[in-house]
């Protein structure tokens, strides 16, 4: 180690996806000598993986009905997306190299699409700030002595004892990319309150009848589910033994919460654009000496469509347009249960909000501080996941500088 390198502050940041790499960034930025460790072989495979389906970087809405998709977040966690909001997210990206566009649905996406390009930049600049990347080491803890320990592939243990450590190991979903939630147990056993982790932006069990195995994968476009007095307009796609999509992860928190009590009837409007008088007419017209199934055909139903509908109602779907109209725009589904969290996009629960001061420190372990997904929030797909690791790791990054200036 060089002289300065001796007199500058040290933090560790443990997990190297996008909330540790921008509380890595802004440390590194801030003078600080930084050294990023991460299970995996390479990092931000989640990232990566988000990067498949286009990634959704931000949105575009107004910060208000914004910062309402959080639901019930922390204060701590609101209070970084507004010091960090949807826009420099964009000039950060853009920064970067990746000019960005908003989507018609107001989503904000790379040009490229792509997570690779923006992750290669991002590591370039990290790399070019002096910040230390150690892949293939596992954090177990801490020692008697407060310092963490890891552990390498070889096998070999190693200690390191920072002047502030910035914990950010991710949620449980998807496993394989890195984060398994491993840490719940290690932070529960050194007394930081965790709320248990659930799959968030998941799909969810109905157990059809058999014959829907048939239409897994095909989307029921333009529907409108309701809970209670909660409604969403969007898009879901049938699973082997349910639903999952956009419409569902929006009322995810909802469904996930009436599911402690047991199973949840939801409602399906399969045809929300159109009123019920219009589909009565247009019923009315297609029935003429027609087949059920056939005027289900021709007043626009999709095969999947019609499977949910008798999967709901059984064969005898009346043939009466008034009482046909009425079956289509109320379908009710029994969700028995949350789809398994290894293929959940998100997770729910985290580091509870309690453990933490207002700069994300670990109440009882001052110098220590958490950011991203490991947080106990929980918002639906939009980009609202990303803006909000980036901007806890910008505010865990700024909690720290804090905390030393202190
Ligand atoms: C299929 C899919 C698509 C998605 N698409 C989008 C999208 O378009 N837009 C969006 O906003 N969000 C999206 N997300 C969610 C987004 O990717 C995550 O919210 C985000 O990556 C979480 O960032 P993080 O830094 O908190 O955790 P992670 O990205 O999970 O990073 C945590 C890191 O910690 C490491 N780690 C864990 N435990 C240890 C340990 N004990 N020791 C050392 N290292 C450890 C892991 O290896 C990992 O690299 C998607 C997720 C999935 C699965």
């Amino acid at each position: 180690m060089t002289q300065s390198e001796n007199s500058r502050s040290h933090a560790v940041v443990v997990g190297g996806g996008p909330a540790g790499l921008m509380a890595a960034e802004q440390l590194a930025k801030a003078g600080w000598q930084v050294d990023v460790y991460d299970r995996m072989p390479s990092l931000g495979r989640k990232f990566l993986m988000a990067g498949r389906g286009g990634l959704n970087l931000t949105h575009s809405e107004d910060l208000d009905t914004f910062l309402a998709r959080y639901g019930a977040a922390p204060a701590s966690v609101v209070s970084a997306i507004r010091a960090f909001p949807p826009g420099d997210v964009i000039v950060w990206a853009e920064g970067l190299g990746e000019e960005t566009f908003v989507g018609t649905s107001g989503r904000v996406f790379p040009r490229s699409m792509k997570a690779s390009p923006l992750l290669r930049a991002w590591l370039r600049r990290l790399d070019g700030l002096g910040v230390r990347f150690h892949a293939r080491s596992t954090w177990r803890g801490w020692d008697a002595d407060g310092a963490l320990i890891f552990d390498a592939a070889s096998g070999e243990r190693m200690v390191a004892r920072p002047d502030a450590t910035v914990l950010a190991l991710g949620g449980a979903s998807w496993p394989r990319l890195g984060s398994d939630g491993g840490w719940v147990k290690i932070l529960t056993e050194a007394g930081v309150a965790v709320t248990p982790l659930q799959p968030a932006n998941c799909g969810f069990r109905i157990g059809w009848s058999d014959y829907m195995g048939k239409f897994a994968g095909e989307p029921l476009k333009r529907i409108t589910v309701s809970l209670g007095e909660a409604t969403v307009t969007g898009e879901v796609i049938v699973t082997a033994d349910g639903l999952e999509g956009g419409a569902l992860y929006a009322l995810g928190a909802e469904i996930r919460s009436a599911l402690a009590q047991g199973p949840v009837t939801i409602t399906i409007d399969l045809r929300s654009g159109l009123s019920a008088e219009d589909l009565v007419r247009l019923l009315a017209k297609a029935r003429k000496g027609d087949t059920v199934t056939n005027t289900l055909r021709k007043s626009g139903l999709s095969p999947a469509a019609i499977g949910v509908l008798r999967d709901a109602f059984g064969r005898n779907l009346p043939d009466n347009p008034y009482a046909l109209a009425a079956a289509i725009k109320s379908v009710p589904l029994t969700i028995k249960s949350v789809q398994s969290i290894d293929r959940a996009i998100s997770t729910a629960g985290g580091v509870a909000a309690e453990a933490l001061d207002d700069h994300l420190m670990v109440r009882t372990r001052p110098g220590v501080f958490v950011a991203g997904e490991m947080l106990d929030w929980d918002a639906p797909t939009g980009g609202y996941l990303l803006q909000a690791c980036l901007a806890t790791g910008v505010a865990a990054a700024n909690g720290v500088l804090a905390w030393k200036a202190g």
